[in-house]
């Protein structure tokens, strides 16, 4: 069963609404294990309305439109559907007995144009709208199924989840499972990923990146659960000896989170000094639950002041190599260390553009310093980017460090 998603309206078109429809009947046919390969907006025109239908009876099973269902001219959906589909349109008098009742009920008038709602496909049925006045519209024809549903999303929202989920499933069961990455980029990843030739009919592989992270997210679709089960424990086997070094963690869980359980696992206490990142490492961390139990403090030293008077780094070495330097990175964590009892201290020092670069420093290069009790290293990181994604690669990084760290402390 192939789904396409219509959403109707020149306040689209030209930007004045955010597309919030085709967005979430995406994900509600993604859930219901629905293929959807089309979304089509279309402004509120009957030619092209017309077309847009005409294409869409062509190339899917299930047809969902939403807009242009109220009382007004521009409001038309239902009149183009039934021509396009030779259907003539019948007037309904239970429904316009029902929408009066409405009008009555919150003590209005119902106006002529209202009458328009009351009228339907021939053989078609109305979807209940039991928070709205113009009901949805389903129509069996000819093996396709065409749903029509109101604008507004607190209307269509509650009518798919009352009853278009119900008139749309198949018997298919569609499973995901997320494999979490950091610290491989992710066209490695895919040539690693296509080497293994994980082959599985009834499963997709697909890589997704976001600053540093990739997720291999597996999508299943078939008649057995047991058997989407079965080849997907058998796949994610497989990922799990390949990506051993980068694997963070599956499904929802944020790299964070697993920070925060491994600090708390192993119960360490951890310091951080940043520069370039003002401060995100540690907010990333202050996110999770039961993370005072592992986070003593952060210090943000932003200026070469800060950084002598909170953490004691020397003048000469910030004259000598620079604040963004090994050196200075180092002095950071050490400063730290040396004023907190704490298990470990990671410093940020870096340059996050646009401006502050030179010949030898380009925007993008970081150092960080990674230290315990007995001994440290500092790594020197080069992003690509804009301020914002330098500053989200380096935090990743950073984290990504600490969980490394706990994964062999013992
Ligand atoms: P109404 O009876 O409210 O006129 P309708 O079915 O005719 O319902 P439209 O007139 O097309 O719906 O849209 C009504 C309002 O719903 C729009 O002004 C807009 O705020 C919202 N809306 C419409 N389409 C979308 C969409 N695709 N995403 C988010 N909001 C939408
Ligand atoms: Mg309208």
């Amino acid at each position: 069963m192939k789904a396409e998603i219509i959403t109707i309206g020149t306040e689209i078109t030209i930007g004045s609404t955010l597309n919030t429809n085709a967005y979430y009947l995406a994900q509600k046919l993604f859930e219901l294990g629905i293929e959807n390969h089309y979304q089509t907006t279309v402004d509120d025109d009957a030619q092209r309305l017309k077309d847009v239908i005409s294409i869409a009876l062509n190339r899917a099973d299930i047809i969902i439109t939403t807009g242009g269902l109220g009382p007004t001219k521009d409001d038309m959906t239902k009149e183009v559907i039934a021509e396009v589909m030779g259907l003539e349109l019948e007037h309904n008098p239970e429904m316009e007995k029902h929408i009066q009742d409405m009008f009555t009920r919150i003590g209005r008038c119902m106006s002529s144009n209202n009458r328009k709602q009351a009228t339907k496909p021939e053989g078609s049925i109305f979807i209940e709208n039991s928070v709205g006045t113009a009901p949805g519209i389903y129509i069996y024809h000819k093996e396709k199924k065409i749903i029509m549903l109101p604008g507004p999303p607190r209307e269509m929202r509650t009518m798919f989840e009352n009853h278009v989920k119900d008139l749309i499933q198949d018997d298919y069961i569609m499973l995901t499972k997320s494999v979490n990455t950091v610290g491989i980029g992710e066209s490695s990843l895919e040539s690693r990923l296509n080497e293994l030739n994980l082959a599985y009919e009834n499963i997709n592989i697909a890589t997704f990146a976001r600053d540093g992270r990739v997720e291999i997210k597996l999508i299943g679709k078939g008649l057995s659960r047991q058997e989407i089960e079965r080849d997907m424990d058998e796949i994610i086997a497989r990922l799990n000896v390949e990506f051993r070094e980068y694997i963070y963690g599956y499904d929802n869980i944020s790299l964070e989170e697993v920070v925060v359980n491994q600090l708390m696992q192993k119960g360490l206490k951890i310091g951080l000094c940043e520069s370039c990142t003002g401060g995100l490492v540690s907010s990333m961390i202050t996110r999770v639950p039961g993370a005072s139990n592992v986070l003593d403090r952060a210090v943000v030293t932003y200026s070469n002041e800060a950084k002598m008077e909170e953490l004691n780094v020397k003048s000469s070495t910030l004259k000598k190599y620079g604040a963004v330097s090994e050196e200075t990175a180092y002095e950071m964590a050490k400063g730290l260390m040396e004023k907190v009892n704490l298990d470990l201290v990671a410093s940020i020092t870096g340059i996050a553009g646009p401006t502050g670069a030179n010949e030898n420093k380009p925007v993008g290069l970081v150092y960080v310093c990674i230290m315990s009790k007995d001994r440290h290293k500092v790594i020197k990181l080069n992003f690509n980017g804009n301020r914002i994604q330098i500053q989200n690669r380096t935090a990743i990084n950073v984290l990504d460090e600490i969980r490394k760290y706990c994964r062999d402390f013992n």
